[in-house]
């Protein structure tokens, strides 16, 4: 007998009440739909409490477990399982559990999960556990059952008129489905950090808008190469809806001609804020995201921090600043950035950089350099020069149309 193969999406139901669950529920979904385009998908369905992924008849194995590995890094996805509907009956139940066991050699160790979340059907779990366990131990007489420590667990789960039997089960990144929390501007530069603060915003539900300054026409564009990339990363899970590039040495140099070295960074990082600033309010946005990191260079000092802080009026949001640098690398790998950005490109970063840039910089001071500067005009300026650069992001509605 053959079984449709399915994969079963588990997401955390903790904090979803009322409206705010359908809500969820289907923002998850037309996520989902939009992100598996690729994969022999007939529909997606909603079933008590979890997404249900109807897989084409004939799907083989491979392209089930691809399905699946693209699920997993979904935001809003608690848990992945990837198996077969069958009836409910005792033995296609059996012959499912028999074809899912065996997809998951190489095993020695296995025990049954049942769930039966209707009681119309009417053996209960514990009987499902020992019947099934009873099939599974005729069929494999050369593993053995384990309670504890089980190389394979077999799932079975009575919902709704039908069962889903599976033997692949995993968690996934969980958090929120990306558009259900509104949208955010990042500034997005090549290196490590901001790549993962953005992403677990997105985690949380924000779509995300990057924008990155480029060192250019003082520098190469060798920096927008590499966020481009980044950029592909974070678009595989519909994560970044766009990147505005903007041409910001220029800028830098003038500023670099006339302000006290030691307050360099500092102007360029409030001209940075208020250009992303101004791009927010385009997007209508509703808060900017860093990669900083409290005490990691110069500029994140506390002192520093406000007097960046206080060139915007948006919410400046950074979710990295409590984390270590190695927790940060960690994230970066398991994102699959961390390599892009361990590449060196020159950027706004690396330009006209002081010897000595303040730690400790007074917002009278810096308000007192940048009086020499055009600003307000700089600001529309480089908004307006910026490049933006589309990627998929099924949640993403352009301002215009909001
Ligand atoms: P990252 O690894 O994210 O570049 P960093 O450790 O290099 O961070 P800084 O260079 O001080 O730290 O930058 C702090 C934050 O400022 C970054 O995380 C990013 O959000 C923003 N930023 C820095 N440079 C750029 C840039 N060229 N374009 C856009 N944002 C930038
Ligand atoms: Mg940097």
């Amino acid at each position: 007998m053959e079984f449709q193969r399915i994969i079963l999406v588990h997401y955390h139901e903790i904090g979803l009440k009322g409206r705010n669950r359908s809500v969820f529920e289907k923002r998850l979904q037309k996520n989902l739909e939009a992100l598996l385009c690729a994969f022999p998908i007939v529909t997606i369905h909603r079933i008590s409490g979890r997404l249900l992924v109807f897989l084409r008849e004939g799907t083989a194995l491979e392209v089930a477990n691809a399905c699946t590995d693209a699920i997993l890094g979904v935001p809003g996805v608690a848990r992945v399982s990837c198996g077969f509907k069958c009836e409910q009956d005792m033995e296609p139940m059996g012959q499912a559990a028999c074809i899912a066991l065996a997809e998951a050699e190489p095993f020695e160790s296995f025990k049954v999960s049942a769930r039966r979340n209707h009681t119309t059907f009417p053996i209960d779990s514990m009987q499902l556990n020992r019947d099934i366990g009873a099939v599974l131990c005729e069929a494999f007489p050369a593993k053995r059952v384990q309670m504890k420590g089980q190389d394979v667990t077999v799932g079975v789960e009575v919902v709704e008129g039908s069962t889903y039997v599976y033997a692949r089960s995993e968690r996934g990144i969980g958090g929120l489905p990306v558009g259900s929390s509104g949208t955010v501007v990042g500034l997005l530069s090549s290196g490590i950090d901001s790549p993962v603060a953005l992403w677990r915003m997105a985690r949380r539900g924000a779509v995300c808008v990057g924008v990155h300054f480029s060192g250019r026409p003082q520098t190469s564009d060798a920096s927008e190469f590499l966020v481009d990339d980044i950029a592909r990363v974070l678009e595989r899970t519909g994560c970044i809806a766009r990147v505005y590039v903007v041409p910001f040495g220029d800028y830098q140099r003038e500023i670099s001609i006339a302000c006290p070295p030691g307050l360099r960074v500092i102007l360029y990082r409030r001209l940075m804020f208020r250009v992303a600033e101004e791009i927010a309010r385009r997007e209508r946005a509703g808060a900017l995201v860093t990669g900083e990191s409290l005490g990691q260079v110069a500029s994140q000092t506390l002192d520093n921090i406000r007097a960046t802080d206080a060139s915007v009026e948006m919410p400046v949001l950074r979710p990295l600043i409590g984390s270590d640098k190695l927790e940060i690398i960690d994230a970066a790998q398991q994102l699959g950035t961390f390599e892009i950005s361990s590449q060196d490109a020159p950027d706004c970063c690396t330009l006209f950089m002081p010897r000595n840039p303040e730690t400790h910089a007074k917002l009278a001071d810096v308000e007192a350099a940048e009086a020499a500067f055009p600003w307000r005009e700089w600001v529309c300026e480089l908004a307006d020069a910026a490049e933006p650069h589309d990627y998929a992001c099924p949640a993403y509605r352009p301002a215009r149309q909001r």
